[in-house]
């Protein structure tokens, strides 16, 4: 199958999140399965991986290159758009006033692309609310040669508010779309507002999250902010397919950021000892204090979804007991942002504790392999990929049972799951007292039971979450019916 990915991030050379790990890894389980899967990106200004220049086009009057480069085994295009704004001349991916005419022209162009090429295309696979106009333009404007068209939801709560002129910026008759059976918001109280995301749900053939439950979750109106509505009337599209986690790229046994290689193969007093060592980098990198107890942390966006609220009670709580407690991470919300500012000055002199804002994949690698648990108690979860990273690095996965974490981690005490199931621990409700009580219990399994810990270690590390499964059902989507 010829398979066109739009996509905003390809890990490694543009990640924000999980997006960019997703992109990657489908399209390289894709191409080893033969099939020809090409990823389009923005050439973002800090992309710098070498790339060859491979057609000149012109989109809405601007000049445009697009250029061609191989990362990570794939095939991928970068967009170098010679647009007046510099729309991707820019330091980061998001969180720019003018997002969202930045990524609609990044749309429009790589579909005159696509039609200038005048290629039959079996799936154009788009990614997220970036992109999600490209099923209105693929089947209504263009009339690309395109047998069907996929939207992937990652986060459905983000979904590209933008004005009738966003549109007619690239050349659709705004007004036009501004119906609730079209991109109209489903908000009442925003009659004016499009919802690129919605135009991706209703203008697509079929629509995918990135796990079953959030497939589910979605549909309530809580998840999904004003789109429940679209949503439920479409849910006959909408299937959930459980991201996997590509084990050449997080591989610890080939991870050039440790300071000591490791993996599932090796016994249990090699792993510990390997996990030591990336503690002892950490330990001497950051004066932090060795601990009998367990290492605990976080490598997370600090977003609402997130949950900051019980990040912050867990430090607190772990900190108490005498864990080490780490936090790698950042936020875009500048209240977010100074409330945990004043949280590292409270903590600067204690050595247990290590809150470190960045986006750092360097520090993120040892700091998988240097913690015990991994502390994940996301308000809701598409399918989070930090745990499916933490239990690749030995590390246990303490996370509220929602999204993608219930359909990924199982709990080590649930009689109801066959015991090679159970990989983690797991709490229901997103509140301290949940939150803390699972915290306690994982300080209780490292402390008090040792070997059944060491046990676990052993087989969360020998889990497989690759692309293979995930890929074949992709397939699966990408065949079933087609449109012309
Ligand atoms: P989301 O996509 O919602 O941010 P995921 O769990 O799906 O969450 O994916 C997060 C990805 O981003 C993981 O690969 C994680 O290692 C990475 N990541 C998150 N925060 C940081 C950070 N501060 N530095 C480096 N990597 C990070």
């Amino acid at each position: 199958m010829k398979i066109i990915h739009l996509s905003t991030e390809f890990a490694p050379i543009a990640k924000a999140g999980g997006l960019g790990d997703v992109a990657t890894g489908l399209c390289r389980e894709l191409t080893r399965m033969g099939h020809e899967a090409i990823a389009i990106i923005p050439k973002y200004e800090f992309i710098t991986e070498s790339s060859r220049e491979e057609t000149h086009f012109s989109c809405l009057g601007h000049a445009n290159v697009m250029r061609g480069a191989n990362i990570e085994g794939c095939q991928v295009k970068l967009l170098e758009a010679h647009h007046p704004k510099g729309f991707f001349q820019r330091e980061h991916i998001y969180g720019y006033p003018d997002d969202v005419p930045r990524f609609l022209y990044f749309t429009r162009a790589c579909l005159e692309y696509l039609k200038a090429k005048g290629e039959t295309i079996d799936v154009l696979h788009l990614h997220d609310w970036p992109v999600a106009i490209g099923a209105l333009l693929a089947k209504e404007i263009l009339h690309l040669p395109v047998k069907k068209v996929i939207l992937t939801l990652h986060n459905a709560a983000y979904q590209g508010l933008a004005g009738v002129r966003d549109l007619d910026a690239i050349g659709l008759h705004g007004a036009e779309y501004l119906r609730k059976d079209r991109l109209q918001d489903d908000n009442p109280d925003a009659p004016h507002s499009i919802n690129l995301l919605k135009g991706g749900i209703v203008y697509a053939d079929a629509v995918n999250t990135v796990s079953p439950s959030y497939a589910k979750e979605i549909l309530e109106p809580q998840f999904s902010r004003h789109l429940s509505e679209t949503l439920n009337r479409y849910k006959g599209k909408i299937s959930g397919i459980l991201n996997g986690l590509d084990p050449a790229l997080w591989d610890p046994m080939n991870d050039r950021y440790l300071p000591k290689a490791y993996g599932a193969g090796q016994s249990i007093e090699e792993i510990l000892a390997a996990k030591q060592s990336a503690k002892e980098l950490l330990q001497k990198k950051f004066s932090l204090a060795p601990s009998k107890l367990p290492w605990i942390g976080a490598i997370t966006r600090i977003v609402h979804q997130k949950n900051p609220r019980l990040l912050e009670s867990g430090l607190k709580y772990s900190l108490q007991h005498g864990c080490n407690f780490l936090l790698l991470g950042s936020s875009p919300d500048p209240d977010i942002q100074e409330h945990f500012n004043r949280l590292k000055a409270i903590y600067r002199h204690n050595e247990q504790a290590l809150l470190y804002f960045a986006y750092d994949e360097a520090l993120a690698r040892q700091i998988y392999a240097a913690l015990d648990f991994l502390f994940i108690p996301s308000v809701y979860e598409p399918c989070g990929l930090t745990q499916l990273i933490g239990m690749r690095y030995g590390t246990l996965p303490i996370v509220h049972a929602t999204g993608g974490l219930k359909d990924t981690v199982f709990d080590y005490e649930d009689a109801l799951m066959p015991r090679q199931k159970r990989n983690g621990i797991l709490f229901q409700n997103a509140d301290a007292a949940d939150a803390d009580a699972a915290i306690r219990r994982a300080i209780s399994l490292f402390r008090n039971y040792p070997k059944n810990y060491q046990e676990l270690i052993s087989r969360v590390m020998q889990l497989k979450f690759d692309w293979k499964q995930p890929a074949r059902a992709y397939l699966d989507l990408y065949s079933k019916g087609s449109r012309v």
